[in-house]
């Protein structure tokens, strides 16, 4: 018999089972193909970093002596989809059984089941031995809410896992310490700079740029900073740990000017390719706490692991719970397009600005920038949520859409109507001033609300409310603001309304 075994782009794990023994009767493949460098305008980095990636597993599969097939993008016989590609293989090299790992995209899934379905040789489908949880585990949980709380189901998986536990208790007997963190750099804090790797991509580049594949971003071939194999992932995580571990949780949620990484580990691109696996990473952060308990304090590495098989695992969760349906929800019946500066850079807000150069310098911005930044200028402005999962699939290294679509659609623009969020992520410009220090350079200002130099997050703030009164004045979590709101002079909210109306028709002019 003669066995295939298809290996995705992010499912490049040299610990899984299958690699565990060397069988000649077996031939791994990988693939570069059109159809997963155009299902969006991906940054070029991203399209460099997984091809990188990929070539450099299979040369360490094959350096362990297995029968590796990989088939670049510019390949005479590369038909340019996993199906294709799969049936013409099994066709010319005989195969007698096919097998692939449980792919982490709904849109995969379906086209793996479907091939296997057609084809006439026997199939298998195995775990990826990644995560904590299973598919559906999420699901059973929560059977029967709506609202899928994740504070409760990261405590569930801490007891299961025996992550920070003493018994029953949580180590140090409190579960969450997100009072403690969330802090603004002090002023004239300088944050480690990050660690980045100079790969030389210039040949992948050079491939990429004989092709049609349409990318967008920049990219320096010959210091490509991402890793692309486990050994820099592991380099990254040992930065991570030693520099910026002791920091984590009271930067967490910080943003200044041109300080793209600050504290981030910066591991979700190596996590999510599978490079690295969640439980090893925790697993060294909180190793690194036991050996410098003086300098690591708990509160910093709960806010990590919290992210890690937290949040990681709920939103992989809520996927599979919610897909296909999630992809088209739109709670709002938001219909706008993202204005062009979204691709450029070129606004005068000075938060957006530095978010979008940034995401379009490095393929990166950390979580409050894509979360308050970013996605919530594109939620007060009711940009259709399609749009918005375009930019942010195309746009971030680390996006793969069990991840990015539960991150956009639900956490950021709450177009699932409060499956994961309990309400919308909003923000005037006091929020980004109380947690950056963007607004002391910009051309806006951001104590007003109207006029030609007022900051379009305030009367846009104000503008989101009210237009959706009727969707969100009963939630108790809201409810306060709208007695603000009530409580304000007529002529004010009239001015308000029309200010937020003015920037909305000259969008592309902010
Ligand atoms: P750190 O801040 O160092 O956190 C450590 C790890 O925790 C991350 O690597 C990540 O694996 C995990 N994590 C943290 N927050 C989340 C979260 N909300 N959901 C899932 N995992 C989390 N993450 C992606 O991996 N891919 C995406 O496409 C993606 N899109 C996002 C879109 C929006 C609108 C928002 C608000 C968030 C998105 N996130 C996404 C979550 C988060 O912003 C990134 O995981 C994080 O910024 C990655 O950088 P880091 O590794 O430096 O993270
Ligand atoms: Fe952003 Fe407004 Fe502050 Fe400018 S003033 S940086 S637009 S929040």
């Amino acid at each position: 018999s003669k066995t295939l075994r298809l290996i995705l782009g992010d499912q490049l794990n040299s610990n899984h089972s299958w690699f565990k023994t060397i069988d000649d009767s077996v031939t791994y493949v990988l693939m570069e193909i059109r159809t997963e460098t155009d299902y969006a305008s991906h940054h070029i980095q991203k399209v460099v970093g997984f091809f990188a990636a990929m070539q450099s597993f299979a040369s360490e599969l094959e350096a362990n002596n297995h029968n590796v097939i990989y088939i670049y993008i510019n390949d005479e016989f590369n038909l340019q989809s996993f199906d294709k590609n799969i049936e013409n293989l099994i066709l010319k090299l005989n195969f007698t059984h096919f097998e692939y790992q449980l792919p982490d995209e709904y849109r995969l899934d379906v086209i793996l089941k479907n091939l296997c379905q057609s084809i006439s040789i026997s199939t298998a489908l195995v775990d990826s031995e990644h995560f904590f949880t299973t598919r559906y585990e999420l699901g059973n949980f929560f059977e029967g809410k709506k609202t899928f709380l994740l504070e409760s189901f990261y405590r569930a998986l801490r007891k299961k896992h025996g992550v920070l536990m003493e018994g029953d208790k949580p180590l140090t007997g409190q579960w969450n310490y997100d009072s403690d963190n969330r802090k603004k750099l002090p002023k004239n804090h300088k944050p480690t700079a990050p660690l980045v790797f100079n790969n030389n991509v210039a040949k992948i580049v050079h491939e990429i740029q004989k092709t049609t594949i349409n990318t967008i971003g920049s990219i320096v071939v010959n210091n490509f900073v991402w890793p692309i194999n486990r050994n820099q992932s592991l380099q990254l995580l040992e930065f991570f740990v030693t520099e910026c571990l002791h920091l984590f949780g009271s930067y967490q949620d910080a943003m200044a000017p041109n300080e793209w990484s600050l504290y981030h580990s910066r591991i979700s691109f190596s996590m999510n390719v599978k490079m690295i696996s969640p439980q090893e990473v925790i697993d060294r952060a909180i190793q690194e706490w036991q050996n410098r308990p003086d300098e690591i304090e708990f509160n910093q590495l709960e806010g990590f692991v919290r992210q890690i098989i937290g949040w990681r695992e709920y939103m992989r969760g809520v996927y599979w719970n919610k897909m296909p349906e999630y992809a088209s929800m739109n709670f709002f019946n938001h219909q706008e397009k993202l204005p062009d500066w979204f691709w450029t850079g070129k606004t005068k807000m000075n938060c957006m600005k530095d978010a979008i150069n940034q995401s379009l310098n490095y393929a990166y911005a950390h979580h409050i920038q894509r979360l308050m930044i970013t996605g919530n200028f594109a939620l007060l402005a009711g940009i259709h949520p399609d749009e918005i999962d375009a930019w942010y699939l195309g746009i971030y290294i680390d996006a793969i859409e069990w991840v990015e679509i539960t991150n956009t659609r639900g956490m950021s623009q709450f177009a699932d109507g409060g499956i994961v969020g309990t309400k919308p992520y909003v923000s005037s410009a006091s929020y980004i001033d109380k947690m950056s220090h963007y607004c002391g350079s910009c051309f806006y200002n951001k104590a007003l609300k109207t006029g030609d130099k007022s900051c379009p997050f305030n009367s846009l703030y104000w503008n989101f409310y009210d237009k959706n009164e009727n969707k969100l004045a009963k939630n108790p979590r809201i409810g306060m603001m709208y007695n603000v709101w009530r409580k304000m002079k007529p002529e004010s909210k009239v001015e308000l309304i029309e200010q937020a109306n003015y920037y909305l028709k000259n969008i592309n002019e902010l």
